[in-house]
């Protein structure tokens, strides 16, 4: 038999948990589904959907959806008016108004589908007073109406909603997926992998396992900064061990990083993944790696700094990242401090 949801890469449990659940009749009302940005949140949304519709639901030989039936067609075509998306537009939060509005939709019986599935997009956002105006239709919801959350992380949900909606998370796909599926599907990701090998293989790490990141790499604008950033952090560790003029560059390197808070934390971020990978390696020398796409180079640099060194610039770089981002540091001094405490700079 296919595999449930066939157009979602990856994520084998979700799909298994939520068309089990479904097969069973055990599907809860409404879930938050939790994933960083191009993580796939809106295509297990519709695939969801489609499946809850799916007019072969009950064949246990059929995979769900079918894509192939009516209901499938029109939900997975983007079709349903009984799939209804809620999002904060060009808002920053999701207001009280918002969610009103859902409410009073929520009670009008569904066109053409047994159920309506509200889709919550950047549900991270809604305000503390929309999510309490929210909970009242948790609570008790018509019979018909089914939730699904869609968020970057959970942390400004309320309890009151996390224990009433189960969390699911995507699951972060390992680049050789990525890369197969991308170059099977998408003509411009196989001409980018042919004309620009390396640039490919540095956009996947980028990615973070999510696939529509590498799609929004693909796109010369985005993914410059990016490279440029990697290419930071590798000469930072390069500068960390060969010693000439060390600082100058290294305090260089900082400057170059801008006055951003965001794009700094990244930096830092960045390097705090190479620093990881160079840690596992000394412990492992088939860890997977997430920083480094060239294993042999990645060894011979673990090689010559020592694991006391790495662990140190490890957690003086995450304590700088802390304080530059959540503490709101002065960025200058605070990197300056970093280059100090892990022991790169003479007082
Ligand atoms: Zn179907």
């Amino acid at each position: 038999m296919k595999k449930h949801m066939p157009e979602i890469v990856g994520n084998e449990r979700l799909r298994r948990r939520l068309c089990e659940d479904i097969r069973e009749g055990t599907l809860s009302h409404a879930y938050i589904l939790e994933g960083p940005n191009g993580s796939g949140k809106h295509l297990i949304a519709r695939q969801l959907a489609a499946a809850l519709a799916c007019e072969k639901r009950t064949d246990p030989l059929s995979p769900l959806p079918c894509g192939q039936c009516p209901a499938c067609r029109k939900i997975l075509g983007g079709l349903s008016p009984d799939v209804i998306t809620f999002g904060r537009e060009d808002k920053a939060t999701i207001g009280v108004d918002t969610v009103r509005a859902l409410r009073e939709n929520a009670y009008s019986y569904p066109n053409d589908l047994d159920f309506k599935l509200y889709v919550i997009e950047d549900a991270h956002t809604l305000t503390t007073q929309a999510q309490n105006a929210f909970l009242l239709t948790l609570e008790e919801p018509p019979s018909f109406v089914r939730f699904l959350l869609l968020c970057e992380n959970t942390q400004s949900i309320l309890e009151t909603i996390k224990s009433r909606a189960p969390i699911l998370r995507t699951e972060p796909i390992p680049c050789e997926t990525m890369a197969s599926h991308l170059c099977r599907t998408d003509p411009q990701a196989l001409a980018f992998r042919d004309s620009a090998p390396s640039q490919w293989q540095e956009i996947l790490l980028a990615a973070d396992g999510c696939i529509g990141r590498v799609k929004q790499l693909l796109d010369p604008k985005t993914r410059k900064p990016i490279l440029a950033r990697r290419e930071d952090v590798r000469q930072f560790i390069h500068a960390c061990i060969d010693h000439r003029e060390r600082g100058t560059r290294l305090i260089a390197l900082g400057t170059a990083q801008g006055n951003k808070r965001d794009d700094v934390c990244a930096f830092l971020l960045t390097l705090e993944t190479a620093l990881r990978d160079l840690m596992l390696l000394k412990k492992e020398e088939n860890a997977p790696l997430l920083f480094f796409p060239d294993r042999e180079e990645a060894i011979a640099i673990s090689d010559r700094i020592g694991a006391a060194m790495l662990w140190r610039l490890y957690e003086t770089c995450e304590e700088a990242r802390v304080a530059i981002d959540i503490r709101n540091a002065n960025i200058r001094l605070t990197y300056l401090d970093f280059l100090l405490k892990a022991g790169l700079l003479r007082t």
